[in-house]
């Protein structure tokens, strides 16, 4: 018997270091936040994705009266990246919550990390994942950052 430990990796700094690149999908999302549909919980969040044919989309959370209803931003737009260009890659997943304290930036939801597993899987390389908000960032590669032992399709019997 063995304990074993496995550990994350990431990058945490200040809005104003972020290169170029990075700030231009981070700004989509603090845009597209502004537009989420979020009556129920005020919880407004807003993701870009930068795809690899230099496409940026902008998703936001859109909530239902009928809770499960809804969907998260995170998901909304990686499957409008899938949906559109299902040939593309995804570079960098941003993610910005509006109106929280500016030490907290916002990890994607246990459904939202296995969506991004699905597409790191489908495109057979890891994307950037770049928490946001108006102060601070936080910058990890690939999903296993935030789930270690993340189900995936490799799982399946041959
Ligand atoms: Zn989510």
């Amino acid at each position: 018997m063995e304990k074993i430990t496995k550990s994350v990796t990431y990058t945490k700094g200040k809005y104003a270091e972020l290169k170029a690149e990075y700030r231009n999908v981070a700004d989509a999302a603090i845009r597209a936040a502004k537009r989420a549909h979020a009556p129920y919980s005020n919880f407004f969040v807003g993701a870009a994705v930068l795809l690899d044919n230099g496409k940026l989309i902008e998703g936001n959370n859109q909530e239902n009266a009928a809770y499960p209803s809804g969907l998260c931003a995170e998901r909304v737009a990686l499957f409008f990246a899938g949906s559109q260009f299902p040939e593309a890659s995804v570079r960098i997943l941003a993610v910005h919550v509006t109106e929280l304290p500016s030490d907290v930036l916002v990890p994607p939801c246990g459904a939202c990390l296995q969506v991004i597993k699905e597409t790191e899987t489908r495109q057979k390389d890891p994307m950037e994942i770049l928490l946001v908000n108006s102060e601070f960032f936080m910058l990890a590669e690939g999903v296993q950052q935030f789930m270690p032992l993340a189900f995936s399709r490799d799982y399946f019997p041959v």
